[in-house]
Parts: C-alpha cells; sequence; structure tokens
C-alpha cells in the first residue's frame, strides 16, 4: 500500500515518496510566542504528531523541526505592553507553549529552533538574495524581496501578481513606502524608533531583523538540507507567509519543501477561532474542563483538512468516546495482564485502519475501524475468551497509539501521589462490598444511600456483569 497525501501545490492526493528512502524531513510553523495558546494553535502540532506517528509506525525515520518565533512584530509590541523584555516574555511564552504540548501527548520535536537562533543563516540567505538580484536595498535600512523579479511567485497559492489586490498579503509597516512593490516583503527590518537595542543585529546592510518569511527558510534549510519533504503549518500560512517561504528559497537555488501540508482551522459558530475575534478557547481553560486526553482526542478526531467546529457539545462527546476505549483498556487489561509497550508498538494493525490512515490520514475512518474492534473486544470479555481479550486489547491499543491516544501510554497517567490513590481505592472498595451486601439483602435503601454518598465525593459508581466499577466523576 502507498501512502498518499494532499499536496497543497498541486491540489491533489498524490503518492508520498520520501527523498531519501527510509527517511522522512518535515519543518512545521511553529508559535510566534507572544501570548497563552488556544486550541486553534494546537490543532496543526497534533495533526503533524499523527503524521508523524504514522509515519514511524510505517518504519521511516522521521526528522521533524518545529520552529520558535521568539522576535516578531507582536512579540516586541506585547513584551513593552507588559513591562518584560522581549526576550523574557518570549522565553515565558515558549514555556506555556511547551506545556500545553506535553500536555497533549504530542511528541516532542527531534529540534525546536528559536529563530534568534540562525541569524548568522539568515543574513547569508538575504545576502545570496541580494547578489542574484531578487532582493534589493531600501533608503530606510529595510531589504526587500522583489517579487517582480521571481517570476514563479505566486506559485504554491496560484495567484498572479497583477491580480492581487494590493492590500492582499502585503506588510503593513511604516517602512512600506520605500519599496517597489506592495507584494515586496521584508528580509530584513531597520529598527523603529523605541525599539530595543538587543532586538538588533548588524548585517552587511545595516542593523535590524529578520522578516518571519526569512526566518522559516533559513532554519528549513539549515536543519533539513536544501531540499526536503513536507513543510507544514495552519492554513492561514500558505499565503502570505509560505507562498513568500517558497520565493525565497528557491529564488536563492534551493530545492526547498517538496510538498506542502495544510491542516484546517478550528471554528466557532463557523468562524475561524482567534484572539482577535475574542472566541479564543485556552489550552488550560479546555483542561480544566476535560482530561487531556479528552481534548486530544477532540482536536485529532476530525480529518486535518476539514473545518474543525468546536461545538457546546464538542468535549462531552470527546469524553463519552475516550471513556468507552479507556474502560475497554483498563477492564482487558485486569482480565488479560498489561501488555507490555514494546508489544504495542511493534503490533501489526489492521488494514482498514493503514489503508484509511494512508489515505491522506483519514482518521474519522480510522476510528471506524477503531470502533470495530472495541466492539469485538467487549464481545470477547463477556463471552469469557481471554484469547480474543487480548488479542484485540493489543490491537486496539496499536491503532490508537497510532494517533497519541493509547489509554495506557502513561503520558495519560494521573499525577496523583499513589499513597492516596491506594488509600481511596480501599476505601471505596469497602463502600462498594457493603453496598453489594445491602443489594444482596435487597435492601435497596441502604444501597442507594451508598452510592449516594460516593457520588457526593466525587465517586461514580457502574454496574456491570464483573461487579460495581468506580471513577471519579
Ligand atoms: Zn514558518
Amino acid at each position: 500500500m502507498t501512502l498518499r497525501l494532499y499536496d497543497t501545490a498541486t491540489r491533489e492526493v498524490r503518492d508520498f515518496t520520501p527523498i531519501t528512502p527510509g527517511e522522512v524531513g518535515i519543518y512545521l510553523c511553529g508559535a510566534t510566542v507572544q501570548a497563552p495558546p488556544h486550541v486553534g494553535h494546537l490543532r496543526p502540532v497534533i495533526a503533524f504528531d499523527v503524521l508523524r506517528r504514522w509515519l514511524t509506525r510505517r518504519g521511516l525515520k522521521v526528522t521533524l523541526i518545529r520552529n520558535v518565533t521568539d522576535i516578531d512584530d507582536k512579540v516586541l509590541a506585547k513584551s513593552a505592553a507588559a513591562g518584560r523584555e522581549w526576550w523574557a516574555h518570549a522565553a515565558l511564552y515558549e514555556r506555556v507553549f511547551t506545556q500545553a504540548y506535553d500536555a497533549l501527548g504530542v511528541i516532542p520535536p527531534t529540534y525546536e529552533p528559536r529563530a534568534t537562533g540562525s541569524v548568522p543563516e539568515m543574513v547569508a540567505l538575504m545576502e545570496r538574495l541580494v547578489e542574484k538580484g531578487h532582493a534589493y536595498t531600501s533608503s530606510a535600512g529595510n531589504v526587500w524581496f522583489d517579487v517582480r523579479s521571481w517570476p514563479a511567485y505566486g506559485g504554491l497559492t496560484r495567484q498572479k501578481i497583477e491580480d492581487l489586490s494590493p492590500e492582499e498579503g502585503a506588510e503593513v509597516s511604516g517602512a512600506a513606502a520605500d519599496k517597489k512593490n506592495p507584494h515586496d516583503f521584508a528580509l530584513w527590518k531597520a529598527p523603529k524608533p523605541g525599539e530595543p537595542e538587543s532586538a538588533s543585529w548588524d548585517t552587511p546592510y545595516g542593523r535590524g531583523r529578520p522578516g518571519w518569511h526569512l526566518e522559516c527558510s533559513a532554519m528549513a534549510r539549515r536543519y533539513l538540507g536544501e531540499t526536503f519533504d513536507i513543510h507544514g503549518g495552519g492554513l492561514d500560512l500558505r499565503f502570505p507567509h509560505h507562498e513568500n517561504e517558497q520565493a525565497q528559497s528557491r529564488a536563492a537555488g534551493y530545492g526547498f519543501a517538496q510538498r506542502w501540508m495544510h491542516v484546517a482551522w478550528v471554528t466557532q459558530a463557523g468562524v475561524k477561532m482567534s484572539k482577535s475575534l475574542g472566541n479564543g478557547l485556552l489550552v488550560s481553560e479546555l483542561l480544566t474542563q476535560a482530561p487531556a486526553p479528552v481534548v486530544r482526542y477532540a482536536l485529532a478526531a476530525v480529518q486535518y483538512r476539514s473545518m474543525l467546529e468546536w461545538a457546546p457539545d464538542t468535549l462531552q462527546e470527546a469524553r463519552t468516546t475516550w471513556e468507552r476505549l479507556s474502560g475497554f483498556v483498563t477492564r482487558a487489561s485486569e482480565r488479560v495482564g498489561d501488555v507490555p509497550a514494546e508489544e504495542v508498538a511493534k503490533a501489526e494493525v489492521p488494514e482498514g485502519f493503514a489503508a484509511a490512515m494512508d489515505d491522506d490520514l483519514n482518521v474519522p475512518q480510522a476510528l471506524a475501524v477503531v470502533h470495530e474492534h472495541l466492539r469485538a473486544g467487549n464481545t470477547a470479555l463477556a463471552e469469557g475468551s481471554d484469547a480474543a481479550v487480548r488479542a484485540e486489547l493489543v490491537t486496539v491499543r496499536a491503532m490508537l497509539d497510532v494517533l497519541g491516544l493509547d489509554p495506557a501510554d502513561p503520558q495519560w497517567a494521573t499525577s496523583t501521589d499513589d499513597r492516596y490513590a491506594t488509600a481511596l481505592d480501599a476505601l471505596v472498595a469497602a463502600e462498594l462490598s457493603a453496598r453489594a451486601q445491602a443489594r444482596a439483602a435487597k435492601d435497596w435503601a441502604a444501597s442507594d444511600a451508598i452510592r449516594d454518598r460516593l457520588a457526593a465525593a466525587g465517586i461514580e459508581v457502574q454496574d456491570s456483569a464483573d461487579g460495581a466499577r468506580w471513577a471519579l466523576s
């Protein structure tokens, strides 16, 4: 079977063949660290985490680079407003983003370069573009990429410069008047009055700081080489960010990304979620409303090219499904014993699941296969067929592992002190035993009283064929 992925550049689902057999290089545009993340920021990161896990399970060695944009107009403006040094502001929010990635089970990238760590590479790329006649300096000290010098400009998003409105994608800048064409974009920005000295670097063209597009081109080349397999990010990065990255990298003579993947938005009532609309759902807030795997499930369950409408019941629906999945894994593990993680990692996933993932990461279709096996596993539990229970347990866990949602992954273990958990387990077991005796004696009042007392303590009791089970509600 061949892995097929949609390519934004060709607008078709086509076979994926790595440049170097057995290896894949991916560049994912990371966060501009100026404020805490909402789910819209996390969706592309989770989608690429699933892609990476699937490529890895298919036996490919993945190098995933996800940058941190730690110098930028917004970082400077927000840090000034907060009364912090820009680098302190960036470091603060970089940690908040990392906490969100970690909480949602995102495997850390192979490397996570900060833009400010690759300034010499950015200057070298800019010099190369000036030498080749694709960039020019202005009297105000800016360096611009000359879009008219590159006939292929607009190729990624199939737009002609003539058809773009002057505002579309053009940078709003006080120094914009010193460029030749409204769509010329800044490779280097001269310091503006009031900007801190520490936010600019020396170049052959004077002091200043890098433009956002140049940052990603330079870091992609530094860590993945002149030509690499996949470049991606959120849908809104296609233009101008990725168009500009591609133009300057190819104009510099590099092959650059061979494929582009973009992840659709999280919407509320059909509108893209963003802070500016005031409808941002902060990851930190969602994690107080639902366990982390439930939030991840909600973000991962929709195919990455479809808009994800965040409805009032999105989390509740995800919670119901997650409890069904994790409930089976718990019951099956209790019956047949824990399955070692190495065995899950090596297990073959069902053909239907693999076919769905190979079809441009069709996660909803893949989840349908997970649910088929979940039903078979529950049937095997009910029939007491331990061999079948174990087989389905391994299969279900292996499939969920590809989605980063294996319920038995230590990632999702609650970090409660074990002594509290042990003590609570013993006390609830005593209550459940008393309840079982009351039920046996048909003393429904006593049995209900115990159940109510547990409910008041936040403990939910579920009766099953194997006896009563409990969970924190
Ligand atoms: Zn980027």
